[in-house]
């Protein structure tokens, strides 16, 4: 896998605000953040995004996920926050390290909810079907 900055900011070769650590995983500030407070966990070891991450690295994220947003809605005094993992250029991803964004909400007009509410496409219940049908053919055990 190439190196990414994440993998520079884990061996500490470049600064980041690191706000917790432990064996298999890291969490620290996004350099641009969407919000006060905006948070990235990575794995320490190196995946691209959700697609090829193993299963005990995506649950080691997951726990550190948990403990870190319920930390950062504290300290920040935060009304509620977001869960984001972008997967793939199309997606908006554009480190390609797999990290979840953790993004603090504030009652704020400014840090308010993302993405907006409204649905991008009108869906009816028989495309609603086949879509699931679709995924449903799709899911791996
Ligand atoms: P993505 O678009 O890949 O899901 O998100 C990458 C995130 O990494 C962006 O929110 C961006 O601001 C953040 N980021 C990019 N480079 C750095 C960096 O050098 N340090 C930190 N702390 N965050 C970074």
């Amino acid at each position: 896998m190439q190196d990414t900055i994440f993998g520079k900011i884990i061996r500490r070769e470049i600064p980041a605000e690191i706000v917790y650590e432990d064996d298999t995983t890291l969490a620290f500030l996004d350099i641009a953040p969407n919000s006060p407070g905006h948070t990235l966990v990575v794995p320490k070891k190196p995946s691209r995004n959700l697609i090829d991450i193993e299963d005990d690295a995506y649950l080691a994220v997951m726990q550190s996920v948990k403990k870190i947003a319920v930390a950062v809605q504290k300290a920040m005094e935060a009304d509620g926050f977001n869960i984001l993992v972008n997967n793939e250029p199309e997606a908006g991803q554009q480190v390609f390290h797999t990290h979840v964004h953790i993004i603090p909400r504030y009652k704020t007009a400014a840090f308010q909810k993302f993405p907006p509410g409204k649905p991008n496409v009108k869906t009816t219940p028989e495309e609603l079907k086949e879509i699931a049908d679709k995924i449903r053919s799709a899911v791996t055990s």
